[in-house]
């Protein structure tokens, strides 16, 4: 990226709006897993799944799809006129959704579809009152910082929703973290049933979970913990959301949707990111019960426009068709394997399904946090052309999710590098 977009960027955009890397690129153009840059730099793209592409770039079938919308002349038309691709993209979803007479509501982004569950759910149970996991991520406007279980992206506390925070989802960093599966879901019930109690007057309106927990560094949880606190959860009459924003679409490769292995059906699910495969989409798909009862109207502008829904159609048609939910678990699970094979002292945790997976870095002996050698491991991995995510609480978990076409020699490739980059860091940073 050339200094003066860079220096322009920094004039115009605010301070907290931050970049990856030291010297921070610009992509110009993509083709399947890879971006090239401005400087005319290719790397393969590790990222891009949870961000934007989930499947890949430069894809026929859905470039065609959003072509398709630009030739007609009509690039939006509100949502106040009936509009097929919205219609024929909730069908799909609705019926993919495993829910009780499901109904679908489109926004652009996750923070407004979490915004929308959120508002149902509260309005439903007439409480404000909502639990939400520690180190979660949900989005940047009012109600979605509230329930935003991480210092770092929650810039306000003045939300008029009230929360209380329930563990469970960051294992690698919890009190009960040595436990065996049964005996942490059991004591991550018991502290969720303690905070009910002694936290709020019984009367929450809902719970939002990620499945896997996304900006929070990939953290993944057993399977049953969100199934183990439903149970709770119906004895209390509290609704629960699935934030499926990053684990939905067969990212997790053994599921369809994260919740799923779980072994409960939410009372919403909601999800933004991949499906549109780079649009800006997003949306809610709730049992009717729960999404036609807030009494009031309530409209999305651009959510559910014709280019978004056209195109977010062609790719989910795109990823059924070519079974992408299925090459995620194969490839997922072989880098799961070769990152867990790894001999280094740096690795204090490799997790996640699919293609999905976090490597919490630490100094060497213990398990205190290395930030440091995260963002070392970024800048090496880039200088050898590979595009990695970092995150977590204390931004030290490297973070993998490439594009679902991704194929065995990349992830094979994507591997070597890894590894050899984790080496290197733990050698430059803690060899004495
Ligand atoms: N939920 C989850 C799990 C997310 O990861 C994100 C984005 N990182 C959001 C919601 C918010 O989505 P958006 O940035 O599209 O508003």
């Amino acid at each position: 990226m050339s200094d003066s977009l860079l220096a322009r960027h920094k004039a115009v955009m605010p301070d907290w709006l931050s970049l990856y890397y030291q010297e921070p690129i610009e992509i110009v153009s993509g083709s399947g897993r890879h971006v090239t840059d401005a400087d005319g730099n290719t790397y393969l793209d590790f990222f891009a799944g949870i961000l934007t592409n989930a499947i890949g770039y430069d894809i026929d079938e859905i470039s065609d799809a959003i072509r398709r919308r630009v030739d007609t002349g009509v690039l939006h038309t509100s949502t106040l006129y009936l509009i097929r691709q919205q219609v024929e993209l909730a069908e799909r979803i609705a019926e993919l959704s495993g829910l009780r007479d499901p109904k679908v509501f489109f926004t652009n982004s996750g923070t407004e579809a979490n915004e929308t569950a959120l508002m149902l759910a509260t309005q439903k149970r007439r409480s404000n009152q909502v639990l939400a996991l520690r180190n979660s991520y949900h989005g940047r406007a009012f109600a979605t910082l509230a329930v935003t279980g991480n210092r770092g992206w929650s810039a306000t506390s003045l939300s008029p929703v009230k929360v209380s925070y329930v563990h469970g989802g960051y294992r690698y960093r919890s009190p009960f973290s040595g436990l065996s599966d049964a005996d942490y879901i059991a004591a991550c019930v018991d502290d969720l049933r303690e905070v009910i109690e002694t936290t709020t007057a019984g009367d929450v309106a809902c719970m939002i979970a990620e499945p896997i927990q996304g900006v929070g560094g990939f953290a993944t949880p057993p399977d049953g913990l969100l199934g183990a606190f439903a149970e709770v959860l119906d004895e209390y009459g509290i609704l629960l959301i699935s934030d499926e924003v990053q684990t939905g679409w067969g990212r997790t490769g053994e599921h369809f949707w994260g919740i799923q292995a779980h072994g409960v059906t939410p009372d919403a699910m909601t999800f933004a990111k991949g499906l549109g495969n780079g649009l800006a989409i997003g949306g809610v798909v709730a049992e009717s019960a729960l999404m036609d009862d807030i009494g009031a109207n309530s409209i999305s502008t651009f959510g559910g426009n014709p280019v978004s829904t056209g195109g977010a159609h062609a790719a989910l048609e795109y990823l059924l068709a070519h079974d992408l939910q299925g090459n995620a678990a194969k490839l997922g699970s072989q880098l799961l394997q070769g990152l867990r094979a790894h001999d280094s002292a740096l690795i204090g945790d490799v997790r996640g399904k699919g293609l999905m997976i976090g490597v919490e870095l630490v100094v060497p002996g213990g398990k205190t946090p290395a930030p440091e050698a995260a963002a070392r491991v970024m800048e090496l991995a880039k200088q050898r052309g590979l595009l990695i995510g970092k995150g977590g609480l204390h931004g030290n978990v490297l973070r993998l999710a490439p594009p679902m076409t991704l194929t065995e020699t990349e992830a094979a490739h994507a591997l070597q590098v890894l590894t050899e980059t984790v080496s290197q860091a733990e050698q430059e940073l803690f060899s004495s």
